[in-house]
């Protein structure tokens, strides 16, 4: 099996070769058909596995239908992840893999300066990784643009409900539109992950490696 085995497009599969990687692992082998088919997915996967690519992939070669990116049509990809780490090597995988596309992103944190996150906001963004709190503050104050929103993706999940960021996460849905896909990874599979995916995800594929 090998990436070319997947629509991804010659840009994603340039770069991921760039990127040194020849062939799927397991996650991507699974995850990666169902993200492009446009299915909900529930991915229970530890760090280390491949997981960012596996969401990361398919969903830039759907923002970039032939390499692509259709102007000005607002944020349209939201990865969220518990840590302000998670998210600087989120955006890291999203440079790499997006390298030859037309992608515009911005990451968005806490415990820095908010101002070039909301200059990037402003500025038009295709893409934004975000933690939750400093995300929702943003929203809250006016900026950022979710209404058209097509993917979202729930980063580590577990920890972002060990971490306390349920009531944030609830809120920052209300500024999102129900018409999306959804995808949720997590380390571990829990009640309270099955209740945050029966809250927020349809008739999800289930994955687990
Ligand atoms: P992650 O589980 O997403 O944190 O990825 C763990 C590490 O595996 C990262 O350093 C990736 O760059 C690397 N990686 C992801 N997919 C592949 C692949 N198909 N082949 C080789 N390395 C990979």
């Amino acid at each position: 099996l090998s990436f070319r085995d997947f629509p991804l497009g010659t840009k994603i599969w340039q770069a991921v070769e760039e990127a040194g990687y020849t062939k799927p692992t397991p996650i991507q082998a699974a995850a990666i058909p169902p993200i492009l088919a446009g299915r909900d997915l529930i991915g229970i996967a530890q760090t280390g596995t491949g997981k960012t690519a596996a969401f990361t992939l398919p969903i830039l070669a759907k923002l970039c239908p032939e390499g692509n990116i259709p102007a000005r049509s607002g944020t349209r990809a939201l990865i969220l992840a518990p840590t302000r780490e998670l998210a600087a090597q989120i955006e890291e995988n999203v440079r790499a893999y997006g390298k030859h596309l037309p992608l515009r992103m911005a990451t968005v944190f806490g415990g820095v300066g908010g101002r070039p996150q909301v200059a990037a906001l402003r500025s038009g963004v295709d893409l934004v990784v975000a933690c939750p709190g400093r995300l929702l503050d943003l929203l809250e104050q006016g900026y950022g643009n979710l209404s058209r929103l097509e993917f979202l993706v729930f980063d580590e999940a577990d920890r972002m409900l060990d971490m306390g960021f349920l009531p944030s996460i609830r809120k920052i849905m209300k500024w999102i539109l129900r018409k999306r896909q959804t995808l949720l990874f997590s380390a571990t599979c829990s009640a309270e992950i099955e209740a945050l995916a029966q809250e927020f995800l349809i008739s999800p594929e289930v994955i687990e490696i």
